[in-house]
C-alpha cells in the first residue's frame, strides 16, 4: 500500500483512451495492489473519486467513496465503495443537473459543470463480476467526472461557461451543489 503521485492538468495520460482490463487481469495480485494505492492515494489528497489515469496509469479503473465528513464537499451523504473497471455509462434521463467540479489533477480550482442527472453504469467490479447500477444526484456527476478521465475528458471540457472557473479560495464553499 501506498500513496502515489498525482498528475496534474498537461500531463498527456489525462488525455489518452485508457485500456481495457481483462477479467484474470483484475484479478492478479498486482491489479488488486493497484486498488489499495488508488483508495490511499484519494484518501491522503482528500478527494471522493479518483481515475488510474490520474496516478499515470492509463487503464480503465475509477474508485468513488462520497464521504459525508468531506471537507472538499460538504453537505453530502456516505456512498458505498466503488470499485469500477471498464466501465459503460448509459444516460437514463439526460436532464441535466449543476455542480461545481473539483479534480484532484485541476487542484485549487472548481467550475460549473452541468451533466445528465439519472444514469446506469455497468462495469465490473473487483472479483470481475458485472455490476449494473442506476445512480442520480450528485453520485451521478460523480461517476461521470471520473468515467471522462477513463475517456481522456477533463470537466473544464464539459463547461458551459468558462467564467465560473474559479479558485477555491474565492468561492464561498457553503455547499457543493448549486
Ligand atoms: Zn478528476
Amino acid at each position: 500500500m501506498s500513496v502515489r503521485e498525482i498528475i496534474k492538468m498537461g500531463n498527456p495520460v489525462l488525455r489518452e483512451i485508457a485500456e481495457d482490463f481483462s477479467p484474470k487481469e483484475i484479478l492478479s495480485e498486482e491489479t488488486q495492489s493497484l486498488v489499495e494505492d488508488m483508495w490511499d492515494s484519494m484518501e491522503a489528497a482528500g478527494g471522493i473519486g479518483l481515475a488510474a489515469p490520474q496516478i499515470g496509469i492509463s487503464k480503465q479503473l475509477a474508485v468513488i467513496r462520497l464521504q459525508e465528513q468531506s471537507e472538499r464537499y460538504p453537505d453530502m451523504k456516505d456512498s458505498e465503495d466503488f470499485v469500477i473497471f471498464n466501465p459503460k455509462i448509459t444516460v437514463l434521463d439526460e436532464t441535466e443537473q449543476g455542480f461545481w467540479e473539483g479534480c484532484l489533477s485541476i487542484p485549487g480550482l472548481r467550475g460549473y459543470v452541468e451533466r445528465p442527472r439519472n444514469i446506469r453504469v455497468d462495469y465490473l467490479d473487483e472479483d470481475a463480476k458485472p455490476k449494473s447500477i442506476e445512480i442520480d444526484e450528485f453520485l451521478a456527476t460523480v461517476f461521470q467526472h471520473e468515467i471522462d478521465h477513463l475517456i481522456g475528458r477533463l470537466y473544464v471540457d464539459r463547461m458551459k461557461d468558462i467564467t465560473t472557473l474559479t479558485y477555491e479560495d474565492e468561492m464561498v464553499l457553503e455547499s457543493a451543489e448549486n
